[in-house]
């Protein structure tokens, strides 16, 4: 059995999961457009790309007990999947970890997957400040109550024991020191918080594709202003690409 329409799969990897060497699984589809999003076929076109038979993936996660220690469940939004807590205890079934990459939009998703201990790590987009202007500018569509359900999902994280991680790509256009530090403000209290500096090799709008990502000048200014509300804030690489089996 597979319903699992899994599109990418990456056998092992330690950039995905700090730590860990892990595989990831990327899930298709997402409910967000970001205009600088760099997964633009899994976003838009994923219906034209070859799925990765779940089997193959089990055998191959099995086959390497021990060895690799977690799974990273990326997209896409994989919170957009009703079948995420199925696959993700069929991970667990494997005895390996679950890390969860979300872009927070589904609180509901997110209660369930930790209410039934079915994930063991979260990272989550925040991705503009928390009003309504500036999120849906990042995020590219009209969502008249994103900003209610992504401070719902920030509010299940910081109340529950998983551990987790608050992460912004940080994009010019978009992002400068003074929405860096409002994030950072509303996420204050927390221990991880990391900024990623935008890559315009490939993007959802053609209009970011050419942009200049920000200098490390930049990044460090930026990092500089989160610091004063989370002091262990970071500057952190890109992930994984998608690749195929
Ligand atoms: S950046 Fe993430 S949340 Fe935004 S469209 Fe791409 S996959 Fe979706």
């Amino acid at each position: 059995m597979s319903a699992f329409d899994v599109k990418g799969y990456i056998p092992n990897t330690m950039l995905d999961w700090e730590g860990m060497l892990a595989a990831t699984i990327f899930l298709p589809g997402c409910n967000f457009r970001c205009p600088y999003c760099q997964n633009p076929d899994l976003v838009l076109r994923w219906h034209e790309l070859k799925s990765v038979p779940f089997e193959l993936i089990q055998k191959h996660l099995s086959s390497h007990d021990g060895w690799i220690e977690g799974v990273c469940i990326t997209g896409g939004e994989p919170c957009i999947h009703k079948d995420l807590p199925e696959l993700c205890a069929r991970i667990k079934d494997i005895k390996l970890g679950v890390k969860l990459d979300t872009n927070g939009s589904s609180p509901g998703m997110l209660e369930r997957l930790i209410r039934d201990s079915l994930i063991d790590y979260v990272a989550m987009d925040v991705k503009a400040p928390l009003d309504p202007e500036s999120y849906q500018k990042a995020i590219g569509i009209e969502d008249d109550d994103i900003v209610e359900r992504i401070l719902q999902s920030i509010e299940l994280l910081k109340g529950s024991p998983i551990e987790h991680e608050f992460r912004t790509t940080v994009v010019p256009k978009i992002h400068g020191t003074a929405e860096v530090e409002s994030i950072a403000a509303s996420l204050a209290g927390e221990e991880k918080y990391y900024i990623q500096n935008f890559s315009s090799t490939k993007t959802l709008d053609d209009g970011f594709s050419n942009l200049k990502p920000f200098t490390e000048e930049d990044m460090d200014m930026m990092l500089e202003r989160a610091r004063t509300h989370i002091p262990g804030a970071k500057k952190r690489g890109t992930s994984s690409g998608m690749e195929h089996l």
